[in-house]
């Protein structure tokens, strides 16, 4: 057996468990549905293409073997690139893919199935492959970089790149060395097949490797955003709140400074459940959520600490800045525009707010002030609601400051 044969035999069964593999994951797993279902499709056909280039020799008739191998191969770089447009979601450019494909088949009947032209056919198809996936890597670089950062589209279209640059090459090599027909027969024993083979078989392997990082990486950040956020106002949940709650009083043990927490509950949010049914409470919740996210600072953590409740953890922040940012809120929350059968509904909160000075950092944790921050809306609630009432948490205890309306 020839070094060759060998190499074509490896690549077709590794992308035929490949194949196996990413239809198992798009179906059975459901992951990335349509763009595992396409590089299912892309394995496939290489190892299809492969397969065709073994039979020859073997006995398959070249006026099926050619066009079947040489349209496997282009049909199988179009596949990945459209898989990757499908997981990255841009265009996936049909219309250049399906020109790219006629001009495959074109080229073809211009240069015949038969050994003499074999090399020509070879430099027509492996510069449209090549084509193929430099323009792929080029859609990656962009694509990928925006959700997965640099390094994550530089893992993927790196392959990409090399290998398309290698076809080019091997274009141009088999351009040079045309006067040998049958040398550039793709199971022909020489040199550039078995770089082109190795090439194909170590970057496809790279490639499918960075595919399987991207989706894994991808399910990791949904599970991670599925677990720390509630599922109707996008807000961090108590888990994700709890954790914050403890990094920050780790940071304020190192280097103590200024904290407050405020607690947000809705007025009277029974009634509008009970007179406009709890679709409308859902969409006025989800409505308040945003309006105390886009109000509050980027650092701050804003988390939907149950029903109607809400917790906000504001780093570096005084009496004053407490109370300026509790106002803030409220006066946001109040002059929402929400609107239930063309009728505008007002919504109101009220919101207690207990700040740590840095002198009493490490004499609480801050869960201890969120209880304060309660007692303090407690006392909002009482004195009428729509309003903001603070306390300092010191070594004394809390000791309530401040009431506005
Ligand atoms: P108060 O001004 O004293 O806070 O009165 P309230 O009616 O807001 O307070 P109460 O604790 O009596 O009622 C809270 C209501 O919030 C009752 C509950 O049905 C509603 N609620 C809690 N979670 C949800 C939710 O996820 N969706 C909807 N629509 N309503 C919710
Ligand atoms: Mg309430
Ligand atoms: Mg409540």
């Amino acid at each position: 057996m020839t070094a060759t044969i060998a190499l074509l035999l490896l690549q077709a069964s590794m992308h035929l468990f490949y194949a196996a593999s990413w239809a198992m994951a798009g179906t059975l797993l459901g992951l990335q549905r349509s763009a595992a279902l396409h590089w299912a499709g892309y394995c496939l056909l290489l190892s299809l293409g492969s397969f065709v280039f073994l039979a020859m020799p073997a006995g398959l008739p070249p006026t099926l073997g050619v066009p079947m191998a040489n349209m496997s191969l282009l049909a199988a770089a179009l596949l990945a690139r459209r898989g990757v447009a499908r997981f990255a979601q841009y265009p996936p450019r049909d219309g250049e893919g399906l020109l790219i494909l006629s001009t495959g088949a074109l080229a073809l009947v211009v240069t015949g199935l038969d050994a003499p032209n074999a090399a020509m056919r070879m430099v027509m198809q492996s510069t449209l492959v090549s084509m193929v996936l430099l323009r792929m890597g080029g859609e990656m670089l962009g694509a990928i970089q925006r959700e997965f950062g640099r390094v994550g589209a530089w893992l993927l279209a790196g392959p990409v790149v090399v290998l398309g640059i290698g076809l080019g090459a091997r274009a141009v090599a088999v351009a040079l060395r045309a006067s040998h027909p049958e040398q550039s027969v793709m199971t022909a024993d020489n040199p550039i097949n078995v770089a082109v083979l190795l090439l194909l078989a170590a970057f496809s392997t790279l490639f499918q490797l960075s595919l399987v990082y991207l989706v894994v990486l991808r399910l990791v950040r949904k599970l991670h955003e599925l677990s720390h956020h509630d599922a109707l106002t996008a807000l961090l949940n108590r888990r994700a709140w709890h954790h914050a709650l403890l990094q920050e009083r780790q940071r304020l043990r190192r280097t103590p400074r200024d904290t407050a927490l405020l607690v947000v509950d809705i007025d009277h949010f029974k009634h509008l459940n009970d007179r406009h049914g709890h679709a409308v409470g859902d969409r006025a919740l989800a409505a308040i959520a945003r309006t105390l996210q886009a109000t509050a600072r980027a650092t701050d953590a804003v988390a939907r600490l149950g029903g109607e409740e809400f917790g906000l953890l504001l780093g570096d922040t005084d009496l004053e800045g407490a109370r300026l940012a509790a106002e803030r809120l409220r006066e946001a929350v109040a002059q929402m525009q929400l609107v239930h059968d063309d009728l505008p509904l007002t919504l109101t909160v009220s919101i207690g707010a207990a700040v740590l000075p840095a002198a009493a950092c490490r004499l609480y944790k801050l869960e201890q002030l969120q209880l304060k921050a309660d007692a303090a809306l407690y006392q909002a609630k009482a004195g009428g609601r729509n309003r903001v009432v603070l306390g300092v948490l010191d070594s004394g205890g809390l000791t309530l400051v401040a009431a506005s309306a």
